[in-house]
């Protein structure tokens, strides 16, 4: 079991991956959009994993993960990409800030929960 933020602007996504991460037996926070996401990624502890949508509202979520990194802790946390589209620019300014991986919507529930599983499963994570 780990506690898994979930920030995306779309409730219908948010809704879709909690269900999911729920049934696998992990426990969700939800963040509507980067400002919110920045802050529960800050403020709420023990978050093993963030999983990001990259358009929203308010702050981007590739912006997120950048201010994330320079205002936070020490012990980053993996961050996954959702996304419709990734260009290679977002991929390497992605990488500096943290993000592991880059998973393409829509997502079959199994592939999204076997990366899940995988990165939580790192000695690491
Ligand atoms: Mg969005």
């Amino acid at each position: 079991m780990a506690l898994i933020l979930v920030i995306d602007d779309s409730e219908t996504i948010r809704r879709q991956i909690k269900s999911l991460l729920e049934t696998a037996g992990h426990q969700v926070v939800e963040g509507v959009d980067g400002i919110d996401g920045l802050e529960k990624a800050k403020s709420v502890p023990d978050i093993k994993l963030i999983l990001c949508d990259v358009n929203m509202p308010r702050l981007d979520g590739l912006s997120m993960c950048i201010k994330l990194k320079e205002e936070a802790l020490p012990n980053p946390v993996p961050i996954f990409m959702l996304t419709t589209e990734s260009s290679p620019e977002m991929k390497t300014k992605g990488k500096d800030a943290g993000v592991l991986a880059w998973i393409t919507k829509p997502f079959a529930d199994a592939k999204l929960l076997s990366a899940v599983e995988k990165i939580l499963s790192r000695p690491t994570a």
